[in-house]
């Protein structure tokens, strides 16, 4: 992946401020892979949360601090995650994010859950069982070959549609084997009392944390600067590091 211009970085940035986290993550995978935000959108999750890794990588050193309660003890515990942890084989993704499977003789053929479905049933991260029905329910492509239209996953004509609860749980169970990398969890052990789990790992969150720092610093940078100088924000951006550091310090600030 090309490292991201600072002028890139912003513009993720931009377009996830003030928004909720799915959208956010779409605007900072959009920006770290070219994408426009109807297609970010469109991405399996795994898809989506790799390109976020991908963009940690290319424009942040160093590993993920983070903190996570340990459910055995209660303690807080700083840890330190390798970026390596947090990539999955990338043919993990073969198969286009699709599958199919058997339910009582009927085959079903779906696909991985993508941020527009979250975003259409429960952007503000509901998970409700009738969301998560209709969530799952938008994953199914085909049953017996019959395309399963959007507006048939509307809770109440989903039965119709061929969604049976059994079909939506079979669906559910097996969404992960499509999209192994939109649940990382990161295996953890208390130093303090040996307790060991799998602790779920919010790639978006961290991301965002790490875009949100550098963003504000470099929009800080501009300001003094362009104050100074009365330079364009584009060609504060322009400069080197080395060079910004420069006129920076020569401001005085
Ligand atoms: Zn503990």
């Amino acid at each position: 992946m090309p490292v991201l211009t600072q002028a890139q970085l912003l513009q993720g940035w931009e377009g996830g401020a003030g928004q909720g986290r799915v959208a956010r993550a779409v605007a900072l995978a959009a920006a770290a892979g070219g994408h426009s935000l109807t297609d970010a959108g469109d991405l399996p999750l795994g898809a989506r949360d790799a390109l976020l890794v991908g963009l940690r990588g290319a424009c942040f050193r160093g590993d993920v601090e983070c903190l996570a309660d340990c459910p055995g003890c209660g303690e807080e515990l700083e840890v330190s995650v390798p970026l390596s942890d947090l990539r999955r084989p990338a043919d993990a993704a073969d198969g286009a994010g699709e599958g199919e499977l058997t339910v009582r003789g009927r085959r079903v053929r779906f696909r991985a859950l993508t941020s527009r479905d979250v975003l259409a049933v429960a952007p503000g991260g509901s998970a409700s069982p009738d969301a998560r029905r209709r969530l799952v329910g938008r994953c199914v492509l085909a049953v017996d070959g019959e395309a399963v239209e959007e507006e048939a996953v509307d809770g109440r004509a989903m039965d119709g549609a061929g969604l049976t609860d059994e079909v939506i749980a079979a669906v559910a169970a097996a969404l992960p084997s499509v999209d192994p990398g939109a649940d990382i969890r990161l295996d953890l052990t208390c130093a303090l009392c040996g307790h060991a789990w799998a602790a779920p790992f919010d790639v978006p969150a961290h991301v965002w944390a790490d875009v949100d720092a550098c963003a504000r610093g470099l929009l800080a940078d501009v300001h003094v600067l362009a104050r100074a100088y009365g330079w364009r924000e584009e060609d504060i951006l322009a400069l080197s590091a080395a060079r910004r550091r420069f006129y920076l310090e020569a401001t005085g600030t």
